[in-house]
């Protein structure tokens, strides 16, 4: 359901390059950059939904839980172009 596979990755990084989606990318990196998931990694890609960090869905604290979400690891300056990508927290 959260998968982001190699066809949205292209498509992402297509509209990155052309510079369209910017006003979603826009208005969805202002509550990623609030988020625990969110990592701005300057040695690979710069923002990322950090597939190393999970945290409790109700309490956005770290957590090992079963229930626990984690990042989907994407690289957020593209996916956030797409309007089919979903927060694997549901945050927007
Ligand atoms: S969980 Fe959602 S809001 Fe948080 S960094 Fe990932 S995509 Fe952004």
């Amino acid at each position: 359901m959260f998968g982001y596979n190699v066809k949205q990755i292209a498509q992402g990084w297509a509209k990155k390059m052309l510079k369209q989606g910017e006003e979603l990318y826009k208005s969805r990196i202002v509550i990623c950059k609030q988020c625990p998931l969110y990592n701005n990694n300057p040695t690979l890609f710069k923002e990322v939904c950090d597939a190393s960090r999970c945290v409790d869905p109700e309490t956005l604290k770290p957590s090992n839980n079963d229930n626990a979400v984690c990042g989907c690891g994407c690289e957020l300056s593209a996916a956030l172009r797409l309007e089919n990508k979903e927060c694997v927290l549901n945050k927007w």
